[in-house]
Formats: structure tokens, sequence, C-alpha cells
């Protein structure tokens, strides 16, 4: 049975993941750049779904849908999809692509269709499946996040409790590539809770990598910044090859990072760059600007904090968008001033700020009109 995975940029890792899994079950899901294929399956995000949504509709095959944008509104996406797979796909794409091979007509967990949903009965097992195979992808070292940040999908789309990869499975898939990335909403936390760090299981995994060139702590696989301790920092010097640490910092103001729920303080960013300029790290920081209800005095302290940062490092800057299935999908983000465009323009003319600030559409967006990951 012919099963088509249309290529996407920004679902490319899920491409790789699902594909191991796939081959596990006997199936092969064959890239293509259009909608060709008797099965095609999409991986959809909020950005590149309303430039998707009608050749999905005029699909010639069967369609299966899922990634954040899907999970989060299935009900829309099965207006103009066969399938929806809500969530985690490694168990459920190959259930549902067995009971299409036999024509079962018995419903399937965490697939929605026009008929209704039938809930997941499952949660993914990481070490049940490879990280990848035959398509190379990063390294998913853990899932899920007890953090419950306002605008994020993560603890939605996988839970509030983390899961992590054994030692052993993530060593047996570095095997095969030379350079080690990793996938996870918390490098640092690796082997935690994601509450209290487990140090002593991220330097297992370093000393397990000897044979890999390890980048831990950039991305994909940034850091929170009160995770960003000396301890931690001395293990990233020692092991990695990378000399930068990425973490989300957000907003200067503690008022909006207590609003979007951000569990640290503006305090937790300004000492997170001071240890990594003390260790010779460069510290990118990532900031978003438009919250909802972001006053003109919430900006000016994120723009404070945005200087503070770029004396030393670089800030990744984000314009806010409501994502569906966030506490804030249905706000509306506040419109920044001339000045403020003025600002960030000229501190990426000076290379020290990048992202994009105006348009959020465009930070998912390349040239060939594909789309980073969100
Ligand atoms: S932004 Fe990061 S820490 Fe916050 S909920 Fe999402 S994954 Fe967790």
């Amino acid at each position: 049975m012919q099963v088509t995975w249309r290529d996407i940029r920004a679902a490319r890792n899920t491409y790789a993941a699902l594909s191991a899994a796939c081959e596990v079950a006997g199936y092969d899901l064959v890239p293509s750049d259009s909608s060709t294929g008797g099965i095609i399956c999409y991986s959809l995000n909020s950005i590149n779904e309303p430039r998707l949504r009608s050749e999905i509709r005029d699909a010639p095959g069967i369609t299966i849908v899922g990634g954040p944008h899907a999970s989060a509104c299935y009900r829309e996406v099965a207006e103009y999809a066969d399938y929806v797979i809500v969530g985690e796909g490694e168990r459920t794409l190959p259930r549902l692509l067995d009971a299409i091979r036999t024509g079962s007509s018995g419903r399937i967990p965490g697939v929605a269709t026009k008929d209704g949903y039938t809930p997941v009965d499952h949660t993914v097992l990481l070490d049940a499946y490879p990280c990848f195979s035959r398509i190379k992808g990063y390294l998913e070292i853990s899932r899920g996040c007890p953090h419950a940040c306002a605008y994020c999908q993560t603890p939605r789309l996988f839970g509030n409790r983390m899961r992590h990869r054994g030692i052993d499975a993530i060593a047996a898939s570095a095997a095969h590539i030379s350079d080690a990335r990793f996938v996870t909403p918390n490098a640092l936390a690796y082997g935690s809770d994601g509450r209290r760090p487990r140090l002593d299981k991220v330097e297992a995994l370093f000393r397990r990598l000897k044979k890999n060139r390890i980048w831990f702590g950039t991305f994909p696989s940034e850091v929170r910044p009160e995770w960003v301790t000396d301890e931690a920092l001395d293990l990233i010097c020692t092991y990695t090859a990378g000399r930068k640490i990425h973490f989300g910092g957000q907003s200067g103001s503690d008022r909006i990072l207590s609003m979007i729920r951000r569990g640290h303080t503006r305090s937790d960013v300004e000492v997170a760059v001071d240890r990594a300029v003390s260790h010779g790290l460069l510290p990118i920081v990532d900031m978003i600007v438009g919250f909802p209800g972001e006053s003109e005095e919430d900006l000016g302290m994120t723009i404070d904090l945005i200087r503070q940062i770029t004396r030393y490092g670089k800030v990744h800057l984000h314009y806010f968008m409501p994502l569906p299935g966030t506490p804030l999908a249905s706000s509306t983000p506040v419109q920044l001033p001339a000045s403020a465009e003025k600002i960030f323009g000229s501190l990426a003319l000076s290379g020290r700020l990048t992202g994009y600030w105006t348009e959020p559409e465009r930070r998912f967006l390349n040239p060939t009109g594909d789309t980073e990951e969100i």
C-alpha cells in the first residue's frame, strides 16, 4: 500500500520520527512535494494550514492530517481531511493505516473524522520507537512539559509530565549520525521531572555520546533561564561542541511574565545571561513582544532587557501570535509603536537581534514558501 508523506519543511523531524514508526509497522512513507498517492499524510502548523487547506480538500486520495494545528482544531480540519490524528502519531498512524488497508470500520483511538472523535487510549513511550531510521532527524530525548506558558502548544500537545528516551535508545540512534542535536522542551531537564534538575543524567548522556559532536542547549534544544546554573554550564562547556546557550526570556516585565505563566522572573534571565558570559558562552535569548495587555511600560521594560542582553549576546525576537489550543488562543496581540520597530530595526542592523516582530508569519517562511518549526 503506497503511503505518501507531504514534504513540509516545518515537519521534517516529524517525518523522520513517523517514518521510523511506520517502517516498524511495515509501511514506507514516500515523500512528495504534491498531493499524490492513494493515501497522503500531512503535518500542519497554524502558519502553513491556510496554504495547504485547499490542497488537502482537493487531494485525489485519502488524506490523513496531524500536527499541532490539526490536534488543536481537529473538528475544523476534519471538515476537509478524511482523517485527523489528534496528538502523537507514532502508534496512531500505523493503527489507522492498518484499518484503512483492511477496510476495518472500527473507530481508531486518537483519530477524528467528520463523524466524531475517539479519544486517544495511550501515551507514546519514547523507547518503543527509534528517534529516526532511514530518514535522519534530530534526537528527540524528551517530550511533555510541566510548565504551562499561556502561549505555548507543547504541554497541550504532549502533556504536562516529562517523558524521556533512555540513554541506550538515544545512543542507538546517535550511532548513525556524527553531530548530535536534540529535540526537547528544555534540554537541561533531561532525565528529570522538569522541575528539579538531574544533571547526573545529562552528564551520563554526554558521556555515552562521546563519539558524537554534541550540540546541546541551542536550537532545537533550548533551555529555561532558571536552569542555567554554573554547574549546568560547566557540563556544557566540558562535553559539548557549542559555544552558545539559547534560552527563553520572553518579556522584560515581571507583570507580563506572571500573566503568561512563565514561572520565572526577569532577574532569572539577567542572571542566566551573566552566567553564560562568565563561562565564555554566547547567550541567545528568545523574546516576544505584542502580548495581549502589554502596556507601554511593559514594552519599555522588554526593550530595556533586550538592550541589556544585546550588550553581551543576541536576541531572537518574535511578535506574539495566538495559537489554537492555548489559553491565549482568542487573544489579540498589541500593536507595536513605530518607535519600538525603529529600535529593533537598528539592533537588527548591528547583527545583535534577529527574528520577525512585525509580521509573525514571516518567521515561519523561507523563500520557497515552506515553513520552519513552531
Ligand atoms: S514555552 Fe517551553 S517551558 Fe513553556 S510550556 Fe512551552 S515548552 Fe514548556
